[in-house]
């Protein structure tokens, strides 16, 4: 069945044919013939076609590339050495009559930081050119295999009082396989690390619960015969992202919406070090960006900054208070235990050097760092999503129309290209802004209306709790009205200052959010006051 996708796909595809051959990847693994050996393979210039492998590490890989071993690597790669997931990778992509296949633990030198560097800066070509990915989606480890066991209900056999005429047993199976259902449940989808090896190729091969799917830009062709056309609603254009991800709907015809709903996906998923947050986006990040020739700071875009700071933490979380701590890993990527003190790493943690590098989803307790405390480091601005801990969300309405209050809108200092972390970077505007009272009592802010009543916020979600001295701000940021004219919705950021205003500045962090109504704003909106903002 694959053979035959892979052929069809390959000859009647338009919009796939970018995929058929391309520029080889720096180092693949050439899978060879049946008897012989795996090698790693250092590709120059060469075209060719390969397969990618999407897959969850679930802990430290044993069989890995490193300084020690890509010499021998070159040589030989012993099968049976290698772990089950990327064993079955390799002797799949035999099968299937395709050459190479671009696996990240082998083709990446893990305790080389300059090769992690420059190879994972090319996940958006890697992924984005590959003949198919390989979604091993129901293996929670390397160790776990991608072919597995059928659960009993996806078949029966039919007698064969039945089918008098068949030669060999027949099974009947449901074809009412959910795709997106199925992927949102595996251990696949639940990693940060695998949501932009989701999005970028222009084929995938699922190995789901009760099917093997193929699925590229033009058709969709499940194990059981069932065939979808997907040609209709290949509506992407020019767009590098190539397909939806499980969890997340989207069109190439609105892409701020697009690279929103891209978050918040991607931080319901688990990264298992924040200090890859935004690295295991890059490849997708890299793809967007030069689909719009923008680019991004802190994983928001210079282009829509005004709505990317919108958005809104779905939990109160640890969250960098102007202290660091010491966070002891478990790992380094040799394979050893190391204490790294974060607060000497910090100040040279401005331009997307992140520290401790790696591929690796640890999935188990016992992989995580031995000891990491709950305020460990601020990886971005306050102003930046990338700086809380946990899943955010644009409230639905802001994602599309709706205007900005704020003025003059810029950052500062003006990026000159895309930084994964820029702490320097601050939003300026000019805003209206209103005073705010916290009570601790009711874990919420007031505001003094034009009655000269104080009024509880409405909507409100904090990431932080506020520094009790310190003032703390309403600034209004957004509104937005439903088609009909019939309602209006403001958003607001809630803000912490740390000194009092100078030169009609205030210099401040963001602690939360709030959403309200023309009804509730009309309250307490008449008393604002407009001013300079510096948000860091
Ligand atoms: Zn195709």
């Amino acid at each position: 069945m694959l053979k035959e996708c892979i052929d069809h796909c390959g000859n009647h595809h338009k919009t796939c044919v970018g995929a058929v051959t391309s520029k080889l990847p720096f180092r693949v693994i050439d899978v060879g013939v049946d008897g012989c050996e795996p090698f790693l393979f250092e590709t120059g210039e060469l075209d060719g076609s390969y397969f990618t492998l999407s897959h969850c590490w679930g802990g430290m890989i044993s069989q890995r590339t490193t300084t020690l071993n890509v010499d021998q690597y070159k040589q030989a790669i012993p099968l049976e050495s290698l772990p089950a997931t990327i064993r079955d990778a390799i002797i799949l992509t035999r099968d299937l009559g395709i050459r190479y296949i671009w696996i990240d633990a082998l083709c990446i030198v893990q305790d080389s930081p300059e090769d992690w560097e420059t190879e994972s800066a090319k996940m958006a070509t890697i992924y984005g050119e590959c003949r198919a990915m390989i979604a091993a989606s129901r293996s929670s480890s390397s160790t776990a295999g991608i072919f597995h066991d059928r659960p009993k209900k996806h078949g029966f056999r039919i007698p064969d009082r039945v089918l008098e005429t068949a030669s060999c047993p027949v099974y009947a199976t449901f074809t009412d396989l959910d795709l997106a259902e199925a992927q949102e449940a595996s251990p696949l989808a639940k990693r940060g690390w695998t949501l932009q090896e989701a999005i970028l190729p222009r084929a995938v091969i699922h190995f789901l619960d009760g099917s093997i799917v193929w699925e590229c830009l033009a058709m969709r062709v499940f194990e059981s015969g069932v065939y979808e056309s997907l040609a209709s609603s290949v509506t992407r254009g020019s767009s590098s992202l190539h397909r939806n991800s499980a969890g997340t709907e989207f069109s190439a015809a609105d892409p701020e919406y697009q690279w929103l709903m891209l978050v918040e996906e991607y931080t319901r998923r688990q990264l298992t070090y924040e200090s890859d947050k935004i690295k295991a986006l890059s490849g997708i990040a890299t793809a967007y960006g030069r689909d719009r020739s923008d680019f991004h700071v802190n994983g928001i875009w210079c282009g829509n900054q005004d709505q990317g700071i919108m958005w809104q933490a779905q939990a109160r979380g640890p969250r960098f208070v102007g202290h660091c701590t010491t966070i002891e890993y478990k790992y380094r990527p040799d394979g050893s235990t190391d204490t790294k003190n974060v607060t000497e790493m910090m100040p040279r943690v401005t331009t997307g050097q992140s520290g401790v590098r790696r591929n690796a989803d640890l999935e188990s307790e016992t992989d995580k760092p031995t000891q990491r405390t709950m305020v460990s480091m601020q990886l971005a601005p306050s102003w930046s999503w990338v700086s809380v801990d946990g899943p955010v969300v644009w409230k639905y309405g802001f994602h599309t129309g709706g205007v900005s209050l704020l003025i003059n809108a810029r950052l500062d200092p003006a990026p000159t290209k895309s930084y994964y972390f820029r702490f320097d970077c601050a939003v300026l505007f000019q805003a209206q802004v209103s005073r705010l009272e916290y009570s601790s009592d009711s874990d919420n802010f007031t505001a003094m209306g034009e009655d000269h009543q104080p009024h509880e916020l409405q909507g409100v979600a904090l990431e932080a709790l506020p520094d009790v001295p310190k003032p703390c701000y309403l600034i209004w940021a957004r509104v937005t009205q439903d088609e009909n004219r019939a309602s209006t919705d403001f958003g607001c950021l809630i803000v912490q200052s740390n000194d009092s205003p100078t030169g009609g500045v205030i210099e401040c962090r963001r602690i939360g959010a709030s959403w309200m109504d023309a009804d509730a704003a009309a309250l307490i909106r008449q008393k604002a006051t407009s001013c300079g903002i510096k948000l860091l």
